[in-house]
């Protein structure tokens, strides 16, 4: 039976070390990190995710705020609002909620941020950063499951990587984590044949797919590693991941479950990039 790995309490651990070191940066700055997150229309998934976040920012002391805005709203006031944040001193990251209302485009939105204060790690920029070994931003999730895999003691040099999806949020960024971290990288999608096969060779197999219980016994190599990214409803609506769990857990040395694997470490590490970019702002304004 594979060991679980336990991303309910990584994320506390990581929120806890946050909350600590918010402490030592407001006695060191007399300021607070500042989270400011931007929320257009009225998706209800979105309402949720932002209230989580908003809350768990309070949490670890930083200050900040939620800015509603109607579903139609402009471009250009969207725009104009991003603008007012990049040149805001107590604003460290601004974060937009995908998705945007139809009709706004949401790479112009996106790369309107400043990526110094692009906290999702999304912008051209922080991309190019990932991808040539600079210091950057760094999408949440991604680097979540690989906060996992190392509280996990999972060795990754030299592994065998395979993602699954290659979405720019995702399966993009995780590919290339896990090369700066020395595993040998195969990144898989809807056009891979043979799928089943490829993730078998994985010795560590990550899947972002978004669809529930797609992989089964015969994707997964004795022994392997396993995180599963999704977030999907099953038939009865119940909440599942990519990955059939009860059969998987069998056969893998090691696996996130859903709820409670890769989906609390989002939010955590959305607090540590956070941290992070309030840090680098404050040594910038000491240079
Ligand atoms: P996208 O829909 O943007 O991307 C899905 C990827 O999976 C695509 O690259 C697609 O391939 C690939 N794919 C789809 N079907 C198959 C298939 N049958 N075989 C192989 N590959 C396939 O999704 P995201 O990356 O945004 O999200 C993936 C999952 O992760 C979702 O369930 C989402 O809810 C979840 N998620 C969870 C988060 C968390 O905090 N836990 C955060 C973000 C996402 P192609 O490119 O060829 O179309």
């Amino acid at each position: 039976m594979a060991r679980l790995i336990d991303g309910k309490t990584v994320a506390l651990k990581v929120r806890t070390e946050v909350a600590e070191q918010v402490a030592q940066f407001k006695e060191q700055f007399g300021r607070a990190p500042g989270l400011h997150v931007i929320l257009a229309g009225e998706d209800g998934a979105s309402a949720v995710y932002v209230r989580n976040k908003e809350k768990a920012a309070e949490e670890v002391g930083m200050t900040g705020r939620v800015h509603r805005l109607p579903v139609g709203v402009k471009e250009s006031e969207l725009l104009a609002l991003i603008a007012q944040l990049n040149r805001d001193p107590m604003v460290d990251g601004i974060l937009v909620q995908l998705p945007l209302p139809p009709g706004v485009p949401s790479e112009q939105v996106l790369s309107a941020i400043d990526p110094r204060k692009d906290v999702d790690g999304f912008h051209a920029q922080n991309v190019h950063a990932l991808w040539t070994g600079q210091p950057g931003l760094v999408p949440c999730t991604p680097r979540g499951c690989i906060r996992l895999l190392k509280e996990a003691q999972v060795v990754l040099a030299g592994a065998r990587a395979v993602v699954v999806g290659r979405s720019n949020i995702v399966g993009k960024p995780m590919a290339g984590l896990l090369l700066q971290e020395n595993a040998t990288v195969t990144i898989a999608h809807s056009r891979t044949q043979d799928l089943a096969a490829r993730c078998r060779e994985a010795d560590v197999l990550i899947a972002a797919i978004g669809r529930p219980k797609w992989i089964t016994a015969d994707f997964v190599k004795p022994g392997a590693v396993v995180i599963d990214v999704g977030m999907n409803r099953d038939e009865a609506g119940k909440l599942c991941g990519d990955v059939d769990f009860a059969v998987v857990e069998t056969i893998a040395s090691a696996i996130t479950p859903v709820p409670g694997g890769v989906g609390p470490m989002t939010i955590a590490m959305l607090l540590d990039n956070t941290l992070q970019a309030a840090r680098a702002r404050q040594s910038r304004a000491a240079s």
